[in-house]
Formats: C-alpha cells, sequence, structure tokens
C-alpha cells in the first residue's frame, strides 16, 4: 500500500513528539507500505509567526507574509527526516515547491492547482520517505501558503496525486467527534462521517480537517481516516453517503466564535440595496456569511448580515460609504456573536428538526438572533458568552437523547 500521513501541530509539537511520530513512520515503513509523510509547523509556531509579523508591522506585507508562515514547516520536516535517517529509514525533507506543488496565484489562501509527482515518485521508487512540507506551494516561483490548517489539504492533495490507498490525517484527539471534544466531555467519536457532513462541519467551524482537504478527498475519492497519533485506537472515516451505515438525524454540532453582526437599517425598497451592499462588501474582499433581509412595509427593509469580527469596522465603514446613494436609516453593529450549527445528512428526511433546535436554545436560555438553514444543516447566531451552553444543550438534545439508527429506519 501507499500511505500518505499527515501530523498536525501537537503531534509533531516537540522533539519527543517528532521521535514518536518517526518510529510510526517507521514502524509502517516496516510493515512493508510507502510512506509519504507531511508536516504541520511545530505546536505554536505558525501563531507565534504571526505574532512575531504583527510585533513589526500592522499590516504585513502579504508575500512576506507567506516567506515567515512558510518557515514553520521546513523545522518540523528537516527534524522528522533526520531523525527518520537516524533510525536506518531513508528520508529526505521537501519544501512545498520541491515536492512538486504549484498553487493559484495567491497569497494567504492558496488553493492547489496542480503536483508535479516526479521528484516524490522517483524518491519513493528508490525506497525514500518524502517528509513534506504541509500547508505551502509554489506560484510563479513564489512561496504561497494554504491557509490557517491546510497541511491537511497538502496532504489530500498528495495522496490524490499519487493515487495513494489511504491518507491518515493524525492529530491531537482520536478522531472526529459528535462536537469539539474540549467543549463537551461527553462528545463521542464517529466510527464514519460522510464527505458531506465532514464537508459541512469543517466549514462551519470544527477544525479537525481543513475544508479544503474534505472537498479534494470527495472529489478525487481519496480514502481519509482521522485519528490520534498518541494512540493506537481506530479513528473516523471519511466515506461516501453510501457507505453510512446508520446514523443520527444530527450527526455533529459545530460553533464559531468571533462573528458580528453588522445590520442596515430602513432602506428604500426601490433601491435595489441587497446588490449594491453586497458587492462593494465582495468587491473589498469582505466575506459575508448570514445574510437576513426583512420586510420593514412598502417602502423599507431591513437588511442584516454577518462577518468575522476581524472585518466588522471595515464593513460598518463600506457600508456607511453607501448611505448618500442608497439613503437607509442607519447601520447597527453587534458583537461578539458566535454562531452554532448542528449537521446531519439524517436532516433530509426528517421535518422538525430546526424546531427542535430552537426549543433546545429556548429551554438553555440562549437567545437567537439569526437563523439560516441548507439541506443538512440549521444554523443560529447567538451571543458569544452562551456558545458553550448552546452546544452543551444542542449535545444533549440531538446526541445524547438519540440512538443510532440504521439507515434503512431513518429513511
Ligand atoms: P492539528 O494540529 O493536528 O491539525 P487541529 O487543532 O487543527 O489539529 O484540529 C484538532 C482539534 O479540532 C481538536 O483538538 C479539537 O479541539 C478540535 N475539534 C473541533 N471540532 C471537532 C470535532 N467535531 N471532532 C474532533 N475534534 C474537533
Ligand atoms: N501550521 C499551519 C497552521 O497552523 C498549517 C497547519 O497546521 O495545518 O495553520
Ligand atoms: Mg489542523
Amino acid at each position: 500500500m501507499l500511505v500518505v500521513q499527515k501530523y498536525g501541530g501537537t503531534s509533531v509539537g516537540s522533539t519527543e513528539r517528532i521521535r514518536a511520530v518517526a518510529d510510526r513512520v517507521a514502524r509502517t515503513r516496516g510493515e512493508g507500505h510507502d510512506v509519504v509523510v507531511v508536516v504541520s509547523a511545530m505546536g505554536h509556531t505558525t501563531d507565534e509567526l504571526v505574532d512575531l509579523a504583527g510585533a513589526i508591522v500592522d499590516r504585513p506585507d502579504a508575500r512576506e507574509m507567506d516567506q515567515l508562515l512558510a518557515t514553520g514547516e521546513q523545522v518540523s520536516a528537516a527534524l522528522l527526516a533526520m531523525r527518520l535517517i537516524s533510525l536506518g529509514v531513508p528520508a529526505k525533507s521537501l519544501t512545498g515547491w520541491q515536492a512538486g506543488i504549484a498553487t493559484e496565484p495567491v497569497h494567504g489562501n492558496a488553493r492547489v492547482a496542480r503536483i508535479d509527482t516526479s521528484a516524490l515518485k522517483a524518491l519513493l521508487a528508490q525506497g525514500v520517505v518524502p517528509v513534506v512540507t504541509g500547508f505551502q506551494g509554489i506560484a510563479d516561483g513564489e512561496v504561497t501558503t494554504l491557509g490557517r490548517g491546510g497541511s491537511d489539504t497538502s496532504a489530500v492533495a498528495i495522496a490524490a496525486a499519487l493515487g495513494a490507498d489511504l491518507c491518515e490525517i493524525y492529530t491531537d484527539v482520536e478522531g472526529v467527534y459528535t462536537t469539539d471534544p474540549r467543549v463537551v466531555k461527553t462528545a463521542q467519536k464517529l466510527a464514519a462521517i460522510s464527505y458531506d457532513e465532514m464537508l459541512e462541519l469543517a466549514n462551519l467551524g470544527a477544525q479537525v480537517l481543513h475544508p479544503r482537504a474534505v472537498e479534494n478527498a470527495k472529489h478525487f475519492g481519496v480514502k481519509l481516516v482521522v485519528r490520534s497519533s498518541f494512540t493506537e485506537r481506530n479513528g473516523t472515516e471519511v466515506v461516501a453517503e453510501n457507505q453510512m451505515e446508520g446514523r443520527r438525524v444530527v450527526t455533529g454540532i459545530a460553533f464559531e466564535r468571533q462573528v458580528a453582526r453588522v445590520a442596515v437599517v430602513g432602506v428604500p425598497v426601490e433601491e435595489h440595496a441587497l446588490a449594491s451592499i453586497f458587492s462593494a462588501l465582495a468587491d473589498r474582499g469582505v466575506n459575508v456569511d448570514v445574510i437576513v433581509q426583512s420586510v420593514v412595509d412598502e417602502q423599507a427593509v431591513d437588511v442584516s448580515f454577518t462577518v468575522h469580527e476581524s472585518d466588522l469596522d471595515k464593513a460598518e465603514q463600506i457600508v456607511a460609504e453607501l448611505q448618500s446613494k442608497i439613503g437607509f436609516k442607519r447601520i447597527e453593529k453587534e458583537s461578539p456573536l458566535a454562531k452554532v450549527s448542528i449537521v446531519g445528512a439524517g436532516m433530509i428526511s426528517n421535518p422538525g428538526v430546526a424546531a427542535q433546535m430552537f426549543v433546545a436554545l429556548r429551554d438553555a436560555k440562549v437567545p437567537i438572533h439569526m437563523v439560516t438553514t441548507s439541506e443538512i444543516k440549521v444554523s443560529c447566531v447567538i451571543p458569544a458568552d452562551l456558545v458553550e451552553e448552546a452546544v452543551q444543550a444542542l449535545h444533549r438534545a440531538f446526541i445524547e437523547a438519540e440512538a443510532v439508527t440504521p439507515l434503512t429506519h431513518a429513511r
């Protein structure tokens, strides 16, 4: 078998941990498998590099920021390769460009465009373990990074390009849980989750996998397993929908902090203001999440939307600049807020799930400020200081109260 193994920050967080990872790689090799390793930066290195940049300048140049952040992974890759070599396992560390990872020419959040696998294949043919820096690639000769948490995506992209039999994501929890096990002690490890549900959870704030890793795994049919680098226990398989054997209506609960809301009050109906407001925000690179428009009367509507807290002032300013053109009454801001979401493919065939969510939140005394739904998720925007209570209440209502039902019964 050809296995791609990705080790996250905590898993390579100290020299001791790097030794343990080397032992695991050596063991996998000893079982007769070919291995490509992808590593994250050690521990909180990337956060520290971000802080360093922030201590030097207010708004770091994007190219230089990528040059800086890409160094973290180079440290862990070289250390791991050294350790493997000393154990008698031929290994070689490779940066993103040495591994042939080409991305689109964007700094800070680039997508992988293609992988020239010749270097990786040549090493594998010689029996050498490539140890690749995650989170980075190259575009037009420039170093790019894939967005925070992006090493997962590096691993899946390499697995897809090499046609690997398996991509293992080693992390500091034992798999994908019904919610963040750090917030809900009774969270349960899932034996399997579908690509679509995992993608929703990842997009809605569950850090355990980078959303683009899931997207690529689904697209290329990569066999993906999330498991712990600290134990030998089975992890969670991310599989196609038709391979799911049984499920609850709600598979998992995700949350995001640092949400902020902007309300544009008293927008004249005839102005078609949605188009101008959201085009202006998009043009200036502000990511908008939940949007609600409510009709006040025949003349006016209120429009409110959420953004990441760090974009709140920018969003307010952009909208304020439109006041003379649109003629709305006023802008209101609200933060800190959070967003809690329930996700489950079983919702499609079970009406009333949203209602159950509202009841659970009401009983937990969590006010709901905004709601948004899709086929397999419901999200509520709530006050930030109630996020843990909300997640715990939803976990009790949807996970602890409901047994897993075989699919044939649920549908
Ligand atoms: P790594 O450094 O290995 O990439 P991350 O910190 O990116 O690890 O992701 C693992 C973390 O994701 C866990 O420590 C856990 O707190 C968090 N997490 C959030 N939601 C979930 C979930 N549903 N299942 C498992 N872990 C989750
Ligand atoms: N080191 C990068 C980060 O902290 C990438 C990763 O860990 O996946 O975001
Ligand atoms: Mg991660």
